[in-house]
């Protein structure tokens, strides 16, 4: 039994595969998470490889083969890079491509994920340069309470104390007043919103999800 679908998608990640092959990891919109090879993506189908990079957002047709499925057609929608994107813009649309990647199970459609990181990224893409960390630190701190890990900020997690917070604790998922003392590491809390993202990062890196 074989089947052919299309479906539009966002280019998460892609490697090379066997000699001539790419693989692809697809976030789609009604499949969830799926990937595809392309057959010979690097040397006779350049054509097709152009529209395989990641971060993208493309309509893609998969057909199922014996050993998986294989990418028939892709073809751009929207990149979500431009030409001389810099390189933080990119290192930001690669961490919510990649949490995306690793924190959602294959072939689970997500409708308010599939938006979630369509708006990041293309909010990323627009940002004047001075909003780039609080856009980043927002949405990243909403797909990770998209997928359960919401950071506790507004009071100390282990006391309830709101004031005098002054250290993230990444295995407790939450901020500390000045009085706790854990062991693990921690990191220095401030509650502005260009910070969000490093506490978001450091409890996503604890859940080895980042
Ligand atoms: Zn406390």
């Amino acid at each position: 039994m074989s089947s052919t679908f299309t479906d539009c998608a966002i280019v998460l990640s892609r490697e090379a595969w066997r000699e001539a092959d790419k693989r692809v990891v697809f976030f789609t919109l009604q499949h969830g998470k799926i990937d595809g090879v392309a057959v010979g993506a690097h040397k006779i189908r350049s054509k097709l490889a152009g529209h395989l990079e990641p971060i993208r957002s493309v309509d893609v047709m998969l057909a199922e083969g014996k050993q998986g499925y294989k990418i028939a057609q892709c073809v751009t929608r929207r990149n979500f890079v431009d030409p001389g994107c810099d390189i933080e813009r990119l290192r930001m649309m690669g961490g919510l491509v990649r949490l995306t990647q690793r924190a959602t199970e294959v072939r689970h459609s997500d409708l308010i994920l599939y938006q979630l990181l369509f708006d990041g990224l293309s909010n990323l893409q627009q940002a004047g340069e001075t909003d780039l960390l609080k856009i980043y630190g927002k949405y990243l701190c909403t797909l990770a309470e998209h997928f359960g890990y919401a950071p506790m900020l507004a009071a100390c997690v282990v006391c309830g104390e709101t004031e005098n917070l002054q250290r993230f604790s990444p295995h407790l998922g939450g901020v500390l007043c000045k009085k706790e003392v854990v062991v693990e590491k921690t990191v220095l809390y401030d509650a502005t919103d260009t910070s969000l993202h490093k506490y978001v990062s450091a409890l996503l890196s604890w859940r080895g999800l980042f």
